[in-house]
């Protein structure tokens, strides 16, 4: 046990698309790929854009970290060992990319959401694995101000 708390721990995105800097001073982020030719963006990595079909390269670009409700349905049944009910939900970024999550930090409830309303990207360690490592996720939540 002493050699895995001297280890150094670290923190593993749940989804390739989510970024955890190893300098603590900077925010988690999801990224995506932005086509050179048409400036289409992706969520994560992308081969071939699906708009206009260059298959070039693409940039990265890290999205904003809100954006707007688009959809969502409130999940009552589930897999075992996961609480329900939750906030399913797809949100849409200012990027153009929707990004499927889940909503937390209000009551599933559907009075208590609405489409179109801001919400913000937030990270949760949801898991600790044997070496100590953190298994980041990222999760929505309404937006404040
Ligand atoms: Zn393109």
């Amino acid at each position: 046990m002493a050699e895995a708390q001297t280890a150094a721990k670290k923190q593993i995105p749940i989804v390739p698309f989510l970024r955890v800097p190893d300098d603590p001073s900077e925010k988690p982020h999801l990224w995506g790929s932005k086509c050179k030719q048409c400036g289409t963006v992706y969520l994560g990595a992308r081969m071939a854009c699906s708009k206009c079909f260059s298959t070039d390269p693409m940039e990265e670009v890290k999205l904003s970290e809100k954006g707007e409700l688009h959809v969502f349905s409130i999940v009552h049944q589930s897999a075992p060992g996961i609480p329900v009910p939750y906030v399913a939900a797809i949100v849409d970024l200012p990027e153009g990319v929707s990004v499927r999550c889940n909503i937390e930090g209000v009551e599933p409830d559907p009075k208590n959401l609405q489409f179109g309303m801001p919400v913000e990207m937030y990270t949760q360690v949801v898991h600790t694995d044997k070496e100590g490592n953190e298994i980041v996720a990222f999760k929505f939540r309404p937006a404040k101000g």
